[in-house]
């Protein structure tokens, strides 16, 4: 048998009611309270969520922008790039495709200073962003940092080929073919013109006297 005393509907009625009156202002305490701090939500896509500047500005809570060591789409550049190939033999996915030709040797600084010198261009570097994992793998033992991680996120493309990036174009590549083969002339015909110097200033071999 249940001894438990029964309570009075009108008790049970005076509990709900001061159970919902309390409650909606617990409600109301945090919408009012919103209307003296700076809002918590960046919006996205509405605001620029790479530019620290604009979100300092708009948002003065603890919201930052993309952080600088965010592993988004990468990006090559190309005029710091020796075409060395260690990020395409370091992806483990082969997602990095590079082909190169000699070229013309300079010396320049790299990212973070460090002097590179350069005797490949490359005829090819494409980069399958669609298999792409964002490891970061690629860009940590670039010598010259000309691969390296962007805060992009934003690509949906149609198509499957747009994801593959062409960081040289068909112009560039038929450029540095054509400046590999001069330079490939240039060499034999300096290789020629330094064997036939010295065998011109090799001293003439005695004749022997006829008696
Ligand atoms: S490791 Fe760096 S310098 Fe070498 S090919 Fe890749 S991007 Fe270019
Ligand atoms: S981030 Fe990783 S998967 Fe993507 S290209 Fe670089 S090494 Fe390959």
């Amino acid at each position: 048998m249940n001894m438990t005393p029964k309570r009075s509907s009108f008790g049970t009625y005076l509990n709900n009611l001061v159970n919902g009156v309390t409650s909606m202002f617990e409600g109301m305490s945090i919408t009012l309270a919103s209307m003296f701090f700076r809002a918590q939500t960046i919006q996205y896509p509405d605001v620029n969520i790479h530019s620290n500047e604009e979100l300092v500005k708009d948002y003065k809570g603890n919201l930052r922008g993309m952080p600088a060591n965010y592993r988004g789409m990468l990006h090559v550049d190309m005029e710091i790039c020796t075409a060395c190939m260690i990020c395409m033999k370091a992806c483990p996915i082969d997602c990095i495709a590079i082909t190169n030709v000699k070229c013309d040797k300079r010396t320049f600084v790299g990212v973070g200073g460090k002097k590179a010198v350069q005797t490949r261009a490359a005829t090819r570097f494409d980069i399958d962003l669609g298999k792409c994992m964002f490891c970061g793998l690629c860009s940590l033992p670039c010598p010259t940092g000309a691969i390296h991680h962007t805060t992009q996120f934003e690509f949906v493309p149609d198509n499957l080929e747009a994801l593959v990036y062409k960081f040289v174009t068909p112009q560039e590549a038929q450029k540095a073919e054509a400046r590999a083969k001069e330079i490939e002339v240039e060499e034999k015909a300096a290789k020629a013109a330094k064997a036939k110097a010295e065998a011109e200033a090799k001293p003439a071999e005695p004749q022997p006297e006829n008696n």
